[in-house]
């Protein structure tokens, strides 16, 4: 896995903030007049020393190198380190990846696996908001495990965290649940959103496969009820050499996926001494979701991280 920068300390949040401030002085009074309220602006004093260029964009077609790179780590058969980036400077909020989630992992009224939150930020006179696709951090150090008899959750070697459907239920779903810093478990209750009305739809009972195993939510009859689960990284897809559905369907090009022991992977590349955010970092998480905080190379005077700490 590349060497990250943290942004998540005291100190380089606020540099950031002074930089994006001080950015944003510098597009000229509209954008000054729509922060109002944020003294910040004229008591900032103007430091000497810029932000470093950011880095180069990657090019080319990147969903078919992500595939290439996935095949080939297939290929190698050795074991991958799974690793998730999503570039919320791309993100535009469609939420595409939230239905092709939900297509591919059969939830119910209960939950999903995948939401995009909206951040509104009160920084101009225009409505500014960005876009945060977030879904299980397949953390190194998952608090959901230890908050279950060991056993029902278990780190996979290629760092993602699975559930045992068989066990993993009732009290001890909900535990689980409860222990999820981010909140990216829910309680399954069986219900089909069809369920109870005039013409129940076949696709909400069709068979699908979660963790190793094919299950159908029959209403009336779900063995998923009263389940706890969570995002796999479509790990079934993966099996097969096929990357997980939020990232296939992502029209903002705004998520990667890959092995970060493959060095030429463009999941390596493109992290390569790139500043990123590690979402509860300071509760030793450790997660495989990650979020860039650099500029983009044709707004440089945007500091994302900003807002994106
Ligand atoms: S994000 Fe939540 S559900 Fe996912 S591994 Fe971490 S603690 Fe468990
Ligand atoms: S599909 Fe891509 S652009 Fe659309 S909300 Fe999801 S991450 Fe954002």
């Amino acid at each position: 896995m590349s060497d990250f920068h943290e942004t998540t300390d005291a100190g380089a949040k606020e540099t950031g903030r002074r930089r994006f401030f001080q950015s944003l002085a510098s597009l000229g009074s509209s954008a000054v007049t729509g922060l109002a309220g944020l003294k910040i602006l004229q008591n900032t004093p103007v430091e000497a020393a810029e932000p470093p260029p950011p880095l180069a964009e990657a090019t080319g077609n990147l969903l078919i190198r992500m595939q290439q790179d996935l095949e080939r780590t297939l290929a190698s058969g050795k074991t991958p380190n799974w690793l998730m980036v999503v570039d919320t400077r791309k993100c535009i909020g469609c939420d595409a990846c939230t239905i092709a989630c939900r297509a591919e992992n059969p939830t119910g009224p209960a939950g999903n696996f995948r939401r995009v939150l909206k951040l509104d930020l009160p920084i101009s006179a225009r409505p500014w908001a960005i876009y945060k696709p977030a879904n299980c951090l397949q953390c190194d150090d998952p608090p959901c495990a230890r908050a279950v008899p060991q056993g029902m959750i278990v780190k996979r070697p290629d760092g993602i965290v699975e559930f045992d459907y068989e066990k993993l239920k009732g009290p001890y779903a909900r535990a689980a649940a409860q222990a999820c810093p981010v909140k990216m478990i829910h309680v399954d209750d069986g219900r089909n959103f069809t369920e109870g009305t005039p013409r129940p739809q076949d696709y909400e009972a069709r068979t699908f496969v979660e963790n190793g195993k094919l299950y159908r939510r029959q209403p009336g009859a779900n063995p998923l009820a009263d389940t706890a689960r969570k995002c796999t990284f479509c790990s079934h897809l993966l099996e097969v050499g096929v990357l997980p559905a939020c990232v296939t369907t992502c029209i903002g090009g705004a998520m990667y996926f890959g092995d970060a022991a493959d060095a030429g992977s463009l999941i390596n590349e493109i992290t390569e001494g790139r500043r990123v955010f590690k979402g509860h970092e300071y509760l030793g998480l450790k997660p495989r979701v990650i979020y860039f905080t650099e500029s983009m190379s044709d707004t440089p005077h945007i500091e994302c991280v900003a807002c994106h700490s």
